[in-house]
């Protein structure tokens, strides 16, 4: 028998971002003068595994697609010094960056001050155990309150049969819990099927996307998004295989198979072949501008600045930003 273990660390914990391999202002060069270090391509993406293939060296068939700042540069983390891949986010819980970060580390649930806490945050890399521990614990403590429950009543039904209080606590206990966790459960089950996350649901900006035409990290258009779009769905089922693995019979054993390494996302192909199009519509609304005499009354389109592709290590994140941007 083994013991139980401290939760705190037993629950698998999140990835983070890889270091930046950067030291010297070589590598700065190398990074400034590419695309972003992690873009999404239709052709050179296995939705299968949700795995990236081997990045060519030469321009992509097909844009590359990723979510940038304001200006166009690249999602920045001063505090780890690591690029952000799109969907992760600082958590100031963990210092650290997360992949795929739904929600912080202080995950509590309380009712009348009796609370549950995971410590760590709830990312890529442990959102299907977090979810089963939800959906698990809910039906767990409904089991005991539908199994309870009547032999209270009976007892009471019964004269001179007096009832423990503590199975009087228990049956109210396990109500609460039972259907507090049942909706936690639901809850964290659409975000499954729609391939979103806490912090993606509750954002109210729109997303920069950020369309490279090759790998030189010149050639792009930075275009924005409609509030409220989900840019990562790709259907419930392939939702769904993406958080809980390929293989039914291990989707709902606390088995770690999550597809993809949290890097990068397919976008959905709607999604990605809109933001192509509003692209190249605003490529050619530039081109067009840039041919007619200097006219201030016509609105000029939104541009990167000259300098957007250097490294972004001097760029300062405000603290709203720095979560969601
Ligand atoms: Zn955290
Ligand atoms: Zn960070």
């Amino acid at each position: 028998m083994t013991g139980p273990g401290t939760p705190e660390k037993d629950f698998p914990q999140p990835i983070q971002p890889p270091p930046l391999a950067v030291a010297n202002e070589n590598d700065y060069g190398q990074i400034s003068g590419s695309a972003p270090m992690f873009s999404y391509s239709p052709a050179n993406f296995d939705n299968r595994t949700m795995q990236q293939l081997p990045v060519s060296t030469i321009s992509p068939s097909t844009p590359l697609m990723s979510v940038a700042q304001h200006d166009g540069r690249s999602r920045f983390c001063e505090h780890c010094q690591r690029i952000k891949p799109d969907r992760a986010h600082h958590c100031r819980e963990c210092d650290s960056c997360t992949l795929k970060m739904d929600q912080s580390s202080d995950v509590r649930l309380t009712i009348f001050n009796h609370s549950i806490r995971i410590g760590g945050c709830v990312g890529h890399g442990n959102y299907k155990f977090f979810f089963l521990f939800v959906l698990y614990t809910s039906l767990y403590s409904l089991w005991v309150f539908g199994t309870t429950l009547p032999t209270i009543i009976i007892a009471v039904l019964q004269k001179g049969n007096p009832v423990d209080v503590q199975w009087i606590v228990c049956v109210v206990l396990a109500f609460l819990w039972g259907f507090l966790l049942l909706a936690f459960s639901c809850i964290h089950g659409y975000y499954i099927l729609t391939n979103s996350t806490t912090i993606e649901s509750i954002s109210d900006r729109p997303y920069f996307i950020r369309i490279d035409y090759d790998r030189s990290g010149h050639n792009y258009q930075l275009v924005s998004t409609d509030i409220g779009i989900k840019l990562w769905s790709l259907g419930m089922v392939a939702n769904w295989r993406s958080v809980m693995g390929n293989n039914p019979f291990a989707w709902f054993f606390p088995i770690r198979n999550v597809l993809g390494n949290g890097f990068t996302y397919p976008f959905d192909p709607h999604v990605y072949q809109n933001m192509v199009e509003r692209a190249a519509q605003q490529s050619r609304m530039s081109t067009t501008q840039s041919q007619l005499p200097n006219d201030s009354s016509i609105p000029t389109s939104k541009s990167p600045p000259a300098d957007s592709n250097n490294f972004p290590m001097n760029q300062r994140n405000g603290s709203a930003s720095e979560l969601l941007v």
